[in-house]
Protein backbone atom coordinates (compact mmCIF):
# COMPACT_ATOMS: atom_id res chain seq x y z
CA UNK A 1 0.00 0.00 0.00
CA UNK A 2 1.36 3.32 -0.91
CA UNK A 3 -1.38 6.00 0.07
CA UNK A 4 -3.77 6.83 2.60
CA UNK A 5 -6.85 7.90 1.31
CA UNK A 6 -10.46 8.13 2.97
CA UNK A 7 -9.34 6.84 5.93
CA UNK A 8 -8.04 3.28 4.48
CA UNK A 9 -4.56 2.20 3.32
CA UNK A 10 -4.76 1.95 -0.07
CA UNK A 11 -2.70 1.17 -3.17
CA UNK A 12 -1.77 4.54 -4.83
CA UNK A 13 -4.11 3.56 -8.10
CA UNK A 14 -7.07 3.05 -5.79
CA UNK A 15 -6.83 6.92 -4.13
CA UNK A 16 -8.94 8.84 -6.54
CA UNK A 17 -11.23 11.64 -6.27
CA UNK A 18 -14.60 12.28 -7.28
CA UNK A 19 -14.32 15.14 -10.21
CA UNK A 20 -17.01 17.28 -8.13
CA UNK A 21 -14.34 17.70 -5.51
CA UNK A 22 -13.86 21.31 -4.38
CA UNK A 23 -10.21 21.01 -3.93
CA UNK A 24 -9.93 19.74 -7.82
CA UNK A 25 -11.91 22.79 -8.98
CA UNK A 26 -11.59 25.45 -7.14
CA UNK A 27 -7.35 24.66 -5.57
CA UNK A 28 -8.46 24.78 -2.23
CA UNK A 29 -6.49 22.15 -0.61
CA UNK A 30 -3.14 22.28 1.48
CA UNK A 31 0.00 20.11 0.62
CA UNK A 32 3.21 19.37 2.20
CA UNK A 33 6.35 17.53 -0.15
CA UNK A 34 8.54 15.06 2.74
CA UNK A 35 11.67 13.44 1.49
CA UNK A 36 12.53 9.48 2.76
CA UNK A 37 16.27 8.86 2.34
CA UNK A 38 17.35 5.24 2.00
CA UNK A 39 20.02 4.27 4.69
CA UNK A 40 21.73 0.83 3.08
CA UNK A 41 23.64 0.21 6.43
CA UNK A 42 20.40 0.39 8.14
CA UNK A 43 18.19 -1.25 5.13
CA UNK A 44 14.77 1.74 5.76
CA UNK A 45 13.88 4.37 4.67
CA UNK A 46 14.90 7.97 6.91
CA UNK A 47 12.23 10.41 6.84
CA UNK A 48 13.60 13.71 7.06
CA UNK A 49 11.90 16.27 9.35
CA UNK A 50 8.14 14.82 9.18
CA UNK A 51 7.12 16.21 12.20
CA UNK A 52 7.89 19.79 11.27
CA UNK A 53 6.07 19.34 7.93
CA UNK A 54 3.56 17.60 9.21
CA UNK A 55 3.14 21.25 11.97
CA UNK A 56 3.30 23.37 8.37
CA UNK A 57 0.32 21.35 7.06
CA UNK A 58 -1.82 22.12 10.46
CA UNK A 59 -0.96 26.06 9.70
CA UNK A 60 -0.91 26.17 6.45
CA UNK A 61 -4.57 24.34 7.02
CA UNK A 62 -5.42 26.91 9.53
CA UNK A 63 -4.93 29.81 6.70
CA UNK A 64 -6.94 27.78 4.34
CA UNK A 65 -9.72 27.00 6.99
CA UNK A 66 -9.71 23.44 6.33
CA UNK A 67 -10.32 21.12 9.67
CA UNK A 68 -7.31 18.35 10.29
CA UNK A 69 -9.06 15.55 11.75
CA UNK A 70 -5.41 14.01 12.77
CA UNK A 71 -2.86 15.64 14.81
CA UNK A 72 0.70 15.95 13.88
CA UNK A 73 1.42 12.69 15.65
CA UNK A 74 -1.22 11.06 13.97
CA UNK A 75 0.01 12.13 10.70
CA UNK A 76 3.25 11.34 11.32
CA UNK A 77 2.43 7.63 12.21
CA UNK A 78 0.09 7.58 8.80
CA UNK A 79 3.28 8.72 7.07
CA UNK A 80 5.60 6.26 8.72
CA UNK A 81 3.26 3.01 7.74
CA UNK A 82 2.70 4.43 4.08
CA UNK A 83 6.51 4.25 4.06
CA UNK A 84 6.74 1.21 5.70
CA UNK A 85 4.28 -1.36 4.50
CA UNK A 86 4.74 0.38 0.66
CA UNK A 87 8.64 -1.47 0.97
CA UNK A 88 10.46 1.09 -0.63
CA UNK A 89 13.98 0.39 -1.19
CA UNK A 90 15.52 3.74 -2.27
CA UNK A 91 14.77 7.26 -1.66
CA UNK A 92 11.02 8.25 -1.46
CA UNK A 93 9.11 11.47 -1.75
CA UNK A 94 6.02 11.65 0.31
CA UNK A 95 2.98 14.04 -0.64
CA UNK A 96 0.10 14.76 2.42
CA UNK A 97 -2.53 16.90 1.45
CA UNK A 98 -5.54 17.97 3.77
CA UNK A 99 -8.68 19.00 1.06
CA UNK A 100 -12.08 20.49 0.63
CA UNK A 101 -13.43 16.75 -0.11
CA UNK A 102 -17.13 18.93 -0.50
CA UNK A 103 -18.88 17.82 -4.41
CA UNK A 104 -19.94 21.01 -4.50
CA UNK A 105 -20.90 23.89 -7.67
CA UNK A 106 -19.82 27.10 -5.77
CA UNK A 107 -16.63 28.51 -4.32
CA UNK A 108 -17.59 28.92 -0.83
CA UNK A 109 -16.01 26.83 1.78
CA UNK A 110 -18.77 27.51 4.08
CA UNK A 111 -22.64 25.96 3.72
CA UNK A 112 -25.40 27.85 5.10
CA UNK A 113 -27.54 25.53 7.37
CA UNK A 114 -30.42 25.85 9.60
CA UNK A 115 -27.87 26.35 12.68
CA UNK A 116 -25.76 29.01 10.61
CA UNK A 117 -22.64 28.65 8.67
CA UNK A 118 -20.86 25.44 8.87
CA UNK A 119 -17.57 24.66 6.96
CA UNK A 120 -17.71 22.13 4.31
CA UNK A 121 -16.14 18.51 4.75
CA UNK A 122 -12.56 17.95 4.35
CA UNK A 123 -10.28 15.18 3.83
CA UNK A 124 -6.52 13.40 4.54
CA UNK A 125 -4.24 12.12 2.00
CA UNK A 126 -1.27 10.64 1.79
CA UNK A 127 0.91 9.01 -1.09
CA UNK A 128 4.93 7.63 -1.30
CA UNK A 129 6.13 7.42 -4.68
CA UNK A 130 10.20 6.93 -5.63
CA UNK A 131 12.31 10.17 -6.46
CA UNK A 132 15.36 10.77 -7.31
CA UNK A 133 16.58 14.25 -7.76
CA UNK A 134 14.17 17.31 -8.37
CA UNK A 135 17.28 20.02 -10.23
CA UNK A 136 20.42 19.07 -10.49
CA UNK A 137 22.93 19.27 -7.33
CA UNK A 138 26.01 17.76 -9.06
CA UNK A 139 26.29 20.27 -12.36
CA UNK A 140 25.19 23.73 -11.18
CA UNK A 141 21.49 24.63 -13.07
CA UNK A 142 20.63 27.76 -15.17
CA UNK A 143 18.36 29.87 -14.25
CA UNK A 144 16.04 33.06 -15.20
CA UNK A 145 13.91 35.66 -13.68
CA UNK A 146 10.37 34.72 -14.09
CA UNK A 147 8.54 37.31 -15.91
CA UNK A 148 5.35 35.94 -13.54
CA UNK A 149 5.24 37.83 -10.07
CA UNK A 150 5.06 36.14 -7.07
CA UNK A 151 1.50 36.29 -5.66
CA UNK A 152 1.20 38.28 -2.82
CA UNK A 153 0.29 37.54 0.98
CA UNK A 154 -3.35 39.37 0.26
CA UNK A 155 -3.98 37.49 -2.97
CA UNK A 156 -3.14 33.87 -2.03
CA UNK A 157 -0.64 33.51 0.85
CA UNK A 158 2.64 32.23 -0.51
CA UNK A 159 3.05 31.05 3.54
CA UNK A 160 0.46 28.54 3.67
CA UNK A 161 1.35 25.37 1.09
CA UNK A 162 -2.17 26.29 -1.18
CA UNK A 163 -2.75 23.92 -3.76
CA UNK A 164 -4.22 26.40 -6.12
CA UNK A 165 -1.43 29.17 -5.57
CA UNK A 166 1.06 26.18 -7.56
CA UNK A 167 -0.78 27.58 -10.45
CA UNK A 168 2.08 31.00 -10.47
CA UNK A 169 4.77 28.22 -9.53
CA UNK A 170 3.50 25.88 -12.15
CA UNK A 171 3.41 28.58 -15.09
CA UNK A 172 6.82 30.38 -14.57
CA UNK A 173 8.40 26.74 -13.90
CA UNK A 174 6.89 25.71 -17.71
CA UNK A 175 7.80 29.23 -19.13
CA UNK A 176 11.61 28.54 -17.53
CA UNK A 177 11.59 25.16 -19.43
CA UNK A 178 10.44 25.98 -22.29
CA UNK A 179 13.18 28.92 -22.77
CA UNK A 180 15.70 25.84 -22.11
CA UNK A 181 16.16 27.24 -18.05
CA UNK A 182 16.38 24.35 -15.23
CA UNK A 183 14.46 26.60 -13.03
CA UNK A 184 13.03 30.51 -12.34
CA UNK A 185 13.34 32.77 -10.03
CA UNK A 186 9.94 34.65 -8.57
CA UNK A 187 10.31 38.42 -7.88
CA UNK A 188 7.79 39.78 -5.16
CA UNK A 189 5.14 42.11 -6.70
CA UNK A 190 7.47 45.21 -5.87
CA UNK A 191 10.53 43.30 -7.69
CA UNK A 192 12.64 41.84 -4.99
CA UNK A 193 13.57 38.31 -4.88
CA UNK A 194 10.84 36.35 -3.49
CA UNK A 195 12.36 32.38 -3.86
CA UNK A 196 12.37 29.90 -7.24
CA UNK A 197 8.75 27.96 -8.12
CA UNK A 198 9.64 25.12 -5.38
CA UNK A 199 12.52 26.35 -3.19
CA UNK A 200 14.08 29.13 -1.13
CA UNK A 201 17.11 30.76 -2.63
CA UNK A 202 20.50 31.91 -0.87
CA UNK A 203 23.21 33.95 -2.09
CA UNK A 204 26.84 34.61 -0.48
CA UNK A 205 28.06 37.79 -0.45
CA UNK A 206 31.82 38.66 1.03
CA UNK A 207 31.22 35.90 3.12
CA UNK A 208 27.76 36.18 4.50
CA UNK A 209 24.46 34.14 3.65
CA UNK A 210 22.02 36.20 2.46
CA UNK A 211 18.68 34.67 2.06
CA UNK A 212 15.09 36.29 0.97
CA UNK A 213 12.89 38.05 4.42
CA UNK A 214 9.62 36.06 5.61
CA UNK A 215 7.97 38.38 4.59
CA UNK A 216 8.87 38.32 0.82
CA UNK A 217 6.33 36.05 -0.14
CA UNK A 218 7.57 33.25 0.39
CA UNK A 219 7.58 29.35 1.67
CA UNK A 220 8.54 29.33 5.02
CA UNK A 221 10.86 26.44 3.86
CA UNK A 222 12.27 23.79 6.08
CA UNK A 223 15.39 23.24 4.32
CA UNK A 224 15.77 27.05 4.25
CA UNK A 225 15.75 27.02 8.45
CA UNK A 226 18.09 23.42 8.64
CA UNK A 227 21.14 25.56 6.04
CA UNK A 228 20.39 28.77 7.84
CA UNK A 229 21.11 26.55 11.34
CA UNK A 230 23.89 24.49 10.25
CA UNK A 231 25.59 27.14 8.71
CA UNK A 232 25.90 28.39 11.94
CA UNK A 233 26.44 25.90 14.22
CA UNK A 234 28.91 24.24 12.00
CA UNK A 235 30.87 26.87 9.72
CA UNK A 236 30.10 29.85 11.88
CA UNK A 237 28.42 31.90 9.15
CA UNK A 238 25.51 33.91 9.53
CA UNK A 239 22.58 34.76 7.24
CA UNK A 240 20.46 37.76 6.72
CA UNK A 241 16.90 37.70 6.21
CA UNK A 242 16.20 40.65 4.34
CA UNK A 243 14.95 42.17 1.00
CA UNK A 244 16.78 41.27 -1.78
CA UNK A 245 17.25 43.52 -5.56
CA UNK A 246 17.48 41.28 -8.06
CA UNK A 247 20.78 42.65 -9.65
CA UNK A 248 21.94 41.45 -6.05
CA UNK A 249 21.49 37.97 -7.76
CA UNK A 250 23.95 38.65 -10.75
CA UNK A 251 27.13 40.07 -8.92
CA UNK A 252 26.71 37.14 -6.00
CA UNK A 253 29.83 35.59 -4.71
CA UNK A 254 27.77 32.22 -4.90
CA UNK A 255 24.10 30.99 -5.33
CA UNK A 256 21.78 28.08 -4.40
CA UNK A 257 18.51 27.02 -4.26
CA UNK A 258 17.05 25.06 -1.37
CA UNK A 259 13.77 22.85 -0.35
CA UNK A 260 13.03 19.44 0.42
CA UNK A 261 13.07 18.43 -3.58
CA UNK A 262 15.78 20.47 -4.32
CA UNK A 263 18.09 20.09 -1.69
CA UNK A 264 20.90 22.09 -2.51
CA UNK A 265 20.90 23.01 -6.24
CA UNK A 266 24.17 25.34 -7.02
CA UNK A 267 22.90 27.97 -9.64
CA UNK A 268 25.37 28.46 -12.19
CA UNK A 269 23.85 31.21 -14.08
CA UNK A 270 21.21 33.60 -14.16
CA UNK A 271 19.65 35.28 -17.58
CA UNK A 272 23.20 34.94 -19.00
CA UNK A 273 25.09 36.30 -16.00
CA UNK A 274 27.47 33.44 -14.76
CA UNK A 275 27.83 33.62 -10.70
CA UNK A 276 31.17 32.94 -9.28
CA UNK A 277 33.62 30.83 -11.65
CA UNK A 278 30.40 29.20 -13.01
CA UNK A 279 31.49 26.03 -10.53
CA UNK A 280 30.07 24.64 -6.92
CA UNK A 281 31.20 27.84 -4.80
CA UNK A 282 33.26 26.36 -1.55
CA UNK A 283 30.52 27.23 0.66
CA UNK A 284 27.76 25.73 -1.29
CA UNK A 285 29.70 22.61 -1.46
CA UNK A 286 30.74 22.60 2.63
CA UNK A 287 26.57 22.87 2.62
CA UNK A 288 25.83 19.90 0.28
CA UNK A 289 28.40 17.58 2.46
CA UNK A 290 26.94 18.59 5.69
CA UNK A 291 23.25 18.03 4.60
CA UNK A 292 23.91 15.29 2.33
CA UNK A 293 25.39 13.51 5.58
CA UNK A 294 22.41 14.71 8.05
CA UNK A 295 19.68 13.67 5.78
CA UNK A 296 21.37 10.25 5.18
CA UNK A 297 21.35 9.71 9.03
CA UNK A 298 25.35 9.81 9.19
CA UNK A 299 25.24 12.83 11.87
CA UNK A 300 24.62 11.95 15.10
CA UNK A 301 24.22 15.50 16.00
CA UNK A 302 21.26 15.70 14.06
CA UNK A 303 19.98 12.45 13.66
CA UNK A 304 16.98 13.22 15.89
CA UNK A 305 15.83 14.99 12.32
CA UNK A 306 15.73 11.69 10.97
CA UNK A 307 12.48 9.56 11.54
CA UNK A 308 13.53 5.72 11.51
CA UNK A 309 10.01 3.73 9.61
CA UNK A 310 11.25 0.62 11.02
CA UNK A 311 11.90 0.57 15.09
CA UNK A 312 13.85 -2.33 14.74
CA UNK A 313 17.38 -3.03 13.78
CA UNK A 314 18.26 -4.76 11.03
CA UNK A 315 19.08 -7.86 13.10
CA UNK A 316 15.94 -7.90 14.82
CA UNK A 317 14.32 -8.01 11.47
CA UNK A 318 16.14 -10.70 10.05
N1 LIG B 1 9.28 27.48 -1.71
C1 LIG B 1 8.31 26.85 -2.37
C2 LIG B 1 7.40 27.63 -3.25
C3 LIG B 1 8.17 25.46 -2.26
O1 LIG B 1 7.20 24.83 -2.92
C4 LIG B 1 9.08 24.74 -1.46
C5 LIG B 1 8.98 23.24 -1.36
N2 LIG B 1 8.14 22.82 -0.34
C6 LIG B 1 10.08 25.45 -0.78
C7 LIG B 1 10.14 26.82 -0.93
C8 LIG B 1 11.05 24.76 0.12
O2 LIG B 1 10.40 24.35 1.28
P1 LIG B 1 10.90 23.09 2.11
O3 LIG B 1 12.35 23.29 2.33
O4 LIG B 1 10.11 23.13 3.36
O5 LIG B 1 10.63 21.91 1.27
Amino acid sequence: MQAFFEGKYVDLADARVNVMTHALNYGTGVFEGIRGYWNDTEEQVLLFRAREHFERLHRSARILRIGCEYSVDEMVEICVNVVRDGGFREDVYVRPLAYKSALQIGLSMVALTPDGPRLVEDEFALFAVPFGNYLDIEKPIRCTIASWRRVNDNMIPARGKVTGLYVNSSIAKTEAVEAGFDEAIMLTHDGHVSEGTGENLFIVRGGTLVTPALSEDILEGITRSTIIQIARDELGVETVERSLDRTELYIADELFLVGTGAQISPVREIDGRIIGDGGIGPLTGKLQDLYFDIVRGRSPTYRHWCLSVHEQSVAQRA
